[in-house]
């Protein structure tokens, strides 16, 4: 069941650009953090993207979860943000979030970072999914087979990212590691 929830739901145009990327990378699809703004001179809400991460090969979903929530607390405040595309203000970032794809859900496993109250708060956060379809949803846990699943997805896209970053020898060594892990990996066979 869909969260109906604009505060938590994906902007249109990020939403059409997460679903592009998925369309055309599969499960080597990069991670990336995308922020929700509000400008503070005329309130006007604007969808943001703050970063891809390539050191994304997280060992599991709770690893996923700290990581994302980090990343995303870290991004929104040194991002750096657009200013305000009505009035030229200057944006705050109301909420982050952090997504990687699992590709047996389908759907991006979201990390979904709101800051605290004051300048010390510590942010909270919780672990939706998301697919263009059917917009943001709660995601029940995870069984040990999906759970494998998303931490196989996720040394693929490390892997592929270490090429895209031109450290091959990096890239070159845990292709190897998956090799010996399995030589009959589909996805091995196919990249
Ligand atoms: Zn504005």
């Amino acid at each position: 069941m869909p969260i109906d929830d604009t505060s938590v739901a994906l902007p249109a145009d990020l939403a059409e650009l997460r679903r592009g990327q998925i369309k055309s990378h599969g499960v080597m699809v990069l991670d990336v953090v995308i922020g929700q703004g509000t400008c503070v001179k005329c309130g006007a809400p604007s969808g943001l993207t703050l970063g891809a991460n390539t050191a994304c090969g997280f060992r599991s979903v709770e690893e996923l979860v700290e990581t994302g929530a980090k990343l995303a607390a870290r991004m929104s405040r040194q991002g750096k943000v657009a200013p305000c595309s009505a009035c030229g203000g200057s944006m705050n970032v109301a909420s982050a979030q952090y997504h990687a794809f699992h590709s047996g859900l389908g759907k991006d496993l979201v990390v979904h970072w709101t800051p605290g109250e004051g300048w010390l708060a510590k942010g909270s956060s919780a672990l939706l999914a998301w697919d263009s379809a059917d917009g943001m949803s709660p995601v029940a846990a995870l069984s040990a087979d999906e759970e494998a699943r998303f931490v196989h997805d996720a040394a693929y896209r490390e892997a592929r990212a270490c090429f895209e970053m031109e450290d091959a020898a990096r890239g070159a060594e845990l292709v190897d590691r998956l090799y010996h892990a399995d030589p009959n990996d589909p996805l091995l066979m196919s990249s």
